[in-house]
């Protein structure tokens, strides 16, 4: 019964398409009302300033990416991928009923780091079984992440128009309560239909056959010990010198920010000079640092949606038909849903004329796209700062080009990364693709901690820094391109 396909695919893939379903429904939908919660000082929320709020959410969604770094690992090296998902949907569920009661600040965020553990295990390995259900690659392949991506937003719609509508209009704790119940039904769904329909597929952790056949050198090069003993010069010198701090969470948020930042960098002068690449895979790894970094800005404009879009939505937007202003967020998902067959339509008509951008260019489109969201913003900042509201049209249309930008962006920098990494590195660089959107979050976060009444009059040049930001780093991927045409050595 396994065998049987359904719409050409192996009906494995339904299983994992609904599991990631309902996983998204509770991660959406619980962030879609997370800021709101922590800033609340009426209606039982948290009562957090601006800034420790902003910092608080940037902090669990930079973590719940960052974790997929351990959580791919223990997949691959312990536990293989299944039991990962399945510890991971648990474990997800459970922080979600820890949230679903009223408690105290410190157990609700015990119950927020239960969810990060929990997506760190199951979000990685879930998208990288999909993958084995096509061994061989290709279209099919691309045709499956494709569906695989609309579970994804449906979820996301999903979830938060009902974690929303229930957190906003009913009370917080009954939202947290909804995102509990759908990792339920995405576990039980995974219960029954997992062992028939995936069968072997991801039960054994893989890292030993795999170390059998790469050439990941065993020895570790003098320069790692350099670059090593810089990096741990280099957090010395920040603590002593006072520029980290930990004694807020705004401080702690910065502080992680800047260690993320040193440890890639170390990550990639490492992996570039240090780990026995060829020429050519050098240069490859090279394009992916660019990318990275391309990845992070948009991400930390992008990831807005649910910091400083979502208070702009709350205080300063109409609301169309009183709809509660967390579904300003499901306008991404929607979009999604709306957008992506055309988008990806327009790519194989300008593959057929032999007129693709290529992927810096594609980047820099994307990062164009976050910049005009974000000057439509600018135009409802100037109308948010004379005390009235802005159109809805205004978030609408800024959905409109950040959707876009992510449809010329996520599916193309994922493949990018499968495509150009030395295959030895594979893993790695796949955990350092969602190490980009942990720190686009972080940032995000850090950014709406701006966003207090007292500073309401700089919102429109706040907004406008991002736009300039987005357009000279898209400006220079695209003056990049042309260098560096010969250096993905024929890979598109
Ligand atoms: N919306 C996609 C998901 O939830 C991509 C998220 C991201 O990488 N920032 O999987």
């Amino acid at each position: 019964m396994s065998d049987k396909t359904l719409f050409g695919h192996p009906r494995g893939l339904f299983v994992l398409f609904f599991t990631e379903m309902w996983e998204r429904f509770s991660y959406y939908g619980m962030r879609a009302i997370l800021l709101l919660f922590l800033l609340d000082k009426t209606k039982g929320g948290l009562g957090l300033n601006e800034g420790e709020g902003g910092a608080t959410y940037g902090l669990y969604t930079f973590s719940v990416y960052l974790l997929s770094l351990p959580g791919g690992w223990l997949a691959d090296n312990v536990l293989g991928q299944r039991k990962a998902i399945w510890y991971g949907g648990i474990t997800i569920m459970v922080g979600h009923i820890v949230l679903a009661f009223p408690s105290t600040q410190a157990v609700f965020f015990l119950g927020l780091a239960l969810v990060a553990i929990g997506t760190g295990l199951l979000k990685p390995n879930i998208s990288s079984i999909v993958s084995e259900l096509y061994p061989e690659g290709g279209a099919v392949r691309d045709a499956a992440f494709s569906i695989f991506y609309m579970g994804i937003n449906l979820g996301s719609f999903l979830g938060i128009t009902i974690v929303g509508y229930l957190g906003q209009k009913v009370g917080w704790h009954y939202g947290f309560g909804a995102a509990a119940i759908a990792m339920f039904l995405g576990l039980i769904n995974y219960r029954i239909f997992a062992t028939p329909y995936l069968k072997d597929k991801g039960l054994y952790p893989k890292a030993k056959q795999a170390k059998k056949e790469s050439s990941v050198p065993t020895k570790v090069q003098p320069l790692t010990w350099i670059l090593l003993a810089a990096l741990i010069i280099f957090f010395v010198v920040m603590q002593v010198n006072g520029t980290f701090a930990w004694d807020s969470k705004k401080a702690v948020a910065t502080s992680m920010g800047v260690i993320c930042v040193a440890v890639v960098l170390i990550y990639f002068a490492n992996l570039l000079f240090a780990s026995g690449l060829s020429k050519i895979e050098m240069k490859r790894v090279a394009i992916l640092f660019i990318l990275f970094w391309g990845a992070v800005l948009f991400w930390a404009g992008f990831e807005q949606q649910g910091s400083s879009l979502q208070i702009f939505a709350d205080r300063h937007s109409e609301l169309p038909f009183g709809m509660p202003s967390t579904w300003f967020q499901n306008y991404n998902a929607f979009f999604i849903l709306l957008f992506a067959p055309m988008v990806g339509g327009v790519w194989v008509f300008l593959e057929k004329r032999k007129i693709n951008p290529p992927l810096l260019v594609k980047f820099g489109i994307a990062l164009f796209f976050v910049a005009l969201g974000y000057y439509i913003m600018v135009i409802g900042a100037k109308v948010a700062v004379q005390g009235l509201k802005a159109s809805a049209f205004v978030l609408t249309f800024t959905y409109i080009f950040h959707t876009i930008g992510e449809l010329c962006l996520s599916p193309v920098g994922l493949s990018a990364y499968t495509k150009l990494a030395p295959k030895q590195y594979l893993s790695q660089l796949m955990g350092v693709w969602f190490v980009a959107t942990a720190l686009g979050n972080l940032f995000a976060g850090l950014f709406a901690g701006g966003f207090d009444e007292e500073s309401i009059q700089q919102m429109p040049d706040m907004f406008m820094s991002i736009v300039w930001f987005c357009l000279i780093v898209g400006a220079i991927l695209l003056i990049l391109q042309k260098p560096l045409k010969n250096w993905t050595g024929g890979i598109k």
